[in-house]
């Protein structure tokens, strides 16, 4: 059998590299080649690869205990999860429900406030989503993500979802006002609102302010929707907080975390609520439990790792290095100035400009061409149409960072 890799086209004969080992910033090859990680893998990868911390507590859980039934059955180590992660976040956060991906997170976000209507005896069940956003490739993320060649074959087996504009700067109250005006009109058959926080990443690092979350969550509380943010990608740190809504004065019904809390090392996912939704399945009728599991939910090993990265971040002051990354950014901006950049901007941890006079959509050949010219010189980004951004883990050197920026340089002068 031949392995079938995610997003790759293999009729493009792309070159796949084989990685023996990681450390840190990098990806290393058997022949000893070291390809500098500007994209943490993917957005998982937060404290860099193979964290010895992280490493030390999957191989002591390995010996314990690996996967067991999570119903009826409960282990240390998630319940550490629940606390070590509760003490990062308000305490209106009174209920964790594990998983396994960012995407599953988001099918048990979908799911949780549509049967808390359900279960208050109401059929809201529209969910609202924003325009160029990415929850995921399962059907309810698909669904509530924009509509692109990503689900086009699948276009017809997405649930509606009705979408308000992403509020570019300048625009948030066209963003605000169309929410108003759909709740106006339909508020009552609106379940849920599920964002990305202050950036739309598949959607091609598209920045938006806080005080727009602010103001649609406010809207939400006054017609009974419930406001869930889909914190997957921003979660731990991306955004200069550790969670993109600690920007904000608000708290959401439900967060989704999943990418950054085993810091990158293995699978886990949980999406967080408030007691409100829980109680709304607390019952002594059977028919109203929350019906949702992965087999691998909770799996022990999986909460070690995520145990050992919260401990980091307790004892760390993580955030000091992506505040040292986001000011070798800003010493950057400069540079871009004669090049054919525009939009060059900075979010916490990402960087992020679009290629100028180029389409943006997600196959253009700008991208597939910049792609390959930072993999032959030992970089990995892999850009979103004509958006070309970095999102290193936090423990890179100034070193790698400077090669990264010299590269993205010396591409915008040879391959346009
Ligand atoms: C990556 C991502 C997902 C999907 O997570 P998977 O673990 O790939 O399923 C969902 N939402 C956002 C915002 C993401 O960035």
């Amino acid at each position: 059998m031949e392995i079938w890799h995610p997003f790759t086209q293999h009729g493009l004969n792309e070159d796949i590299i084989e990685i023996e080992t990681s450390e840190k910033e990098f990806l290393i090859t058997k022949s000893g080649r070291k390809i500098i990680d500007g994209i943490s893998s993917w957005w998982v990868n937060t404290l860099g690869h193979k964290n010895p911390e992280i490493s030390t507590a999957i191989k002591k859980e390995a010996d314990k205990l690996h996967q067991i039934i999570f119903a009826g059955f409960v282990h240390e180590p998630s319940k550490s999860v629940a606390k070590n992660l509760g003490s990062f976040l308000p305490a209106d956060y009174t209920h964790i429900f594990f998983s396994d991906s960012g995407s599953t997170s988001v099918e048990v976000a979908l799911k949780m406030a549509v049967g808390y209507h359900y279960n208050h005896g109401s059929s809201r069940s529209k969910i609202v989503a924003m325009e160029h956003s990415y929850h995921g490739d399962t059907f309810g993320g698909m669904s509530s993500g924009a509509k692109s060649v990503f689900n086009a074959p699948y276009v017809n087996m997405l649930f509606d979802v009705e979408r308000i504009p992403y509020p570019k700067e300048g625009e948030e109250e066209e963003t605000i006002k169309a929410y108003k005006n759909l709740l106006k009109k339909e508020g009552d058959k609106i379940g849920a609102i599920i964002l990305e926080p202050l950036v739309l990443g598949s959607g091609g690092m598209l920045f938006y302010k806080p005080f727009v979350i602010e103001e649609l969550y406010k809207l939400s509380k006054e017609y009974g929707v419930i406001f869930a943010l889909d914190e997957v990608m921003t979660g731990f740190g991306r955004t200069g907080t550790m969670f993109a809504f600690n920007q904000t004065n608000i708290i959401p019904d439900i967060i989704c975390l999943s990418k950054g809390l085993t810091g990158g090392s293995i699978p886990l996912a949980a999406t967080v609520c408030k007691k409100e939704i829980y109680d709304a399945y607390l019952s002594n009728d059977k028919a109203k439990m929350f019906f949702h599991s992965s087999s691998y939910t909770a799996n022990p090993i999986a909460c070690a790792a995520a145990n050992a990265n919260l401990e980091i971040w307790k004892n760390n002051d993580i955030l000091a290095d992506v505040k040292r990354i986001n000011d070798f950014y800003k010493n950057q901006i400069p540079r871009f100035k004669n090049l054919p950049a525009k939009n060059v901007r900075i979010l916490g941890n990402i960087f992020a400009f679009d290629v100028q006079n180029e389409g943006n959509d997600y196959i253009s050949n700008i991208g597939i061409k910049l792609y390959g010219y930072y993999r032959n010189n030992d970089i990995l980004l892999r850009p979103l149409g004509n958006t070309v951004y970095v999102m290193p883990p936090y423990c890179i050197s100034e070193d790698s960072l400077n090669k990264i920026f010299n590269v993205i340089e010396k591409s915008l002068r040879e391959c346009l």
